[in-house]
């Protein structure tokens, strides 16, 4: 095994005293031949990234990495070891797919030859704020960029907490390694695959490191029902009376916008837990997408990508390392990925007390769905378990149509537990806070997806103020026909024809014809759950 830092290689760069010591590997199954680094921070890590040329600067020194050939998450490449006594347990589906355990452990034994004759970078982190829920992690890549990556997403460890750090999962990954999907019995050349007994994530023949901070989210939605805490796809801010809100919802439905908020101080923008004491975030950091940002209508992130440090990934620059959010050439999934203290409003204790309110983010772009609805308790329910969304189907010319998604809980793809094991933990949290929940439609308004608009972010942002300082119960409510869900008839800052959304259609029968088709869609998929 060479010395950890080779400080003789690079000079300057690694700093003193990162040593050589074997226990840095410790519990990876690793014995690499080349140099490894562990634990750098930010400025050696990006310092070597640059050397190596994995990534260019912006302007500001953030990290512009690209992803090459896989730009969003390998939905279909995801696997689950079907361990002895666990297989009962895990709800398999696409998203979820079994692996047999040799055939794991044969992907775990080929990924650590490839990365035994790699340059290496390990980080010690936590996921979980909580200390009594949090699970430590050490991660082995072979980029730099991808190891700062996980440095802004996941908890940065004291220098105290690292001095005695024993992992409690392993991830190893190999993004450059193209797998043999036949040798190894897999679908493809990439895998994302994950074993509960053996602790281990392995992820192979993907870039994107959108994979790294979603297998962890896994292991966590593995974990803590068992220790009776409630963990959520979703983000979480507080108020400064320390009131806590929740914001659920599929990718691109505004978890990370709308919980940016100047007068609300970040809790976190992706994933939680809701235990007792309160509700704690998992990660330290945010992945905002930022195709399109604006500085004037989003200035928190705006801010936070302009930054030395910040991982912007697949976000095109000019040759002077000026940004353009505006260029999806690469993908319209660009990223950008920081720490929560480059935010001006945030929890250093990732932490928050018993949320007062529980707000379900759709974007349906079908524009039928009111963009403001009060929830009973057994509405959030059916919501929760319903988990919908409507895209607009990706960028081939003349595609209006948009897709129906409904994904359990809003993160099917990331529960490796049956969904009920959410509901009923859901159901309880929800009974014992009294939270009110609501449901808003930050999608379609005045006709669907070609002919209607986006709302608008400065109307949504007045219906969550007015959710928040409880403004929104002086209001007088009116049932819609379809979904019979209550509307509340003016919102300060809303047009009042914005909130009804039968209102802001041209053609009212065309409406009625769009909600029945939705309803329908709801209630084909609900019927899942039905009985169970
Ligand atoms: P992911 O789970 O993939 O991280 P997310 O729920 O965090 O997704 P955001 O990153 O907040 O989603 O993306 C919402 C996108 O929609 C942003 O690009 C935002 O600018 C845009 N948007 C447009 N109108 C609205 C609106 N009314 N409310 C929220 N977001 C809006
Ligand atoms: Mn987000």
């Amino acid at each position: 095994m060479s010395a950890v830092t080779t400080i003789e290689a690079q000079p300057g760069i690694v700093p003193e005293g990162t040593g050589t010591d074997r226990t840095a590997l410790a519990g990876t199954g690793l014995s690499p031949v080349q140099p490894f680094y562990v634990n750098l921070r930010t400025a050696p890590l990006v310092t070597l990234a640059v050397r190596r040329d994995e990534i260019r600067l912006s302007e500001d020194g953030a990290v512009m990495a690209r992803t090459g050939e896989y730009t969003g998450r390998s939905a279909q490449d995801k696997y689950v070891a079907n361990d002895p006594d666990i297989g009962e347990e895990v709800w398999w589906h696409p998203g979820n797919n079994p692996l047999p355990p040799e055939a794991f452990d044969r992907l775990a034994e080929t990924v650590r030859a490839y990365l035994d004759q790699q340059v290496l970078f390990v980080e010690d982190l936590f996921a979980g704020a909580d200390p009594a829920h949090r699970i430590r992690i050490r991660l082995v890549t072979t980029n730099a960029w991808h190891a700062l990556f996980a440095r802004n997403m996941f908890i940065r460890p004291t220098e105290a907490e690292l001095t005695d750090f024993t992992p409690d999962y392993v991830l190893l990954h190999a993004p450059e390694l193209h797998l043999d999907a036949k040798a190894l019995g897999l679908r493809s050349s990439t895998a994302v695959a994950m074993s509960f007994t053996h602790r281990l994530v392995v992820i192979a023949g993907t870039e994107y490191a959108g994979e790294i901070k979603k297998s962890i989210f896994s292991v966590m939605n593995w974990r803590l029902p068992v220790e009776g805490v409630f963990p959520m796809h979703c983000s979480a801010n507080i108020g400064v009376d320390g009131d806590v809100a929740l914001f659920f919802g599929l990718s691109g439905t505004g978890k990370t916008t709308l919980s940016s908020d100047p007068e609300r101080a970040l809790i976190g923008d992706d994933e939680h837990g809701w235990s007792p004491k309160g509700v704690f975030n998992f990660e330290g950091g945010c992945y905002a997408k930022v195709i399109n940002l604006k500085k004037e209508a989003e200035r928190e992130i705006w801010d936070a990508s302009h930054r030395f440090g910040a991982v912007l990934e697949n976000v095109v620059a000019d040759a002077q390392g000026h940004i353009d959010f505006n260029d999806g050439s690469l993908t319209e999934n660009t990223r950008s990925c920081y720490p929560l203290d480059f935010l001006g409003n945030f929890r250093p204790d990732g932490q928050g007390g018993t949320p007062r309110n529980v707000i379900m983010l759709t974007a349906d772009a079908f524009g039928v769905l009111p963009p403001v609805a009060r929830l009973t308790p057994k509405e959030a329910m059916y919501h929760f378990l319903s988990g919908y969304t409507a895209r607009v189907a990706g960028t081939e010319k003349g595609v209006s149509e948009p897709q129906a998604t409904f994904s359990a809980c809003f993160g099917s793809p990331f529960l490796p537990r049956k969904p009920k094991v959410y509901a009923e933990l859901f159901g309880k949290y929800l009974t014992e806070s009294g939270a009110k929940c609501w449901l808003v439609n930050t999608g379609w308004i005045a006709g669907p997806y070609g002919t209607g608009r986006r709302m608008s972010l400065a109307h949504t942002r007045a219906i969550l103020r007015a959710i928040l300082n409880g403004e929104i119960n002086a209001s007088e409510w009116k049932v819609d026909p379809h979904f019979g869900l209550e509307m509340p008839l003016s919102v300060a800052g809303v047009p009042p024809e914005v909130l009804d959304p039968k209102a802001s259609w041209a053609d009212p029968a065309a409406y009625d014809r769009q909600a029945e088709a939705l309803l329908a869609r709801f209630a084909e998929n609900y019927r899942q759950f039905e009985g169970a």
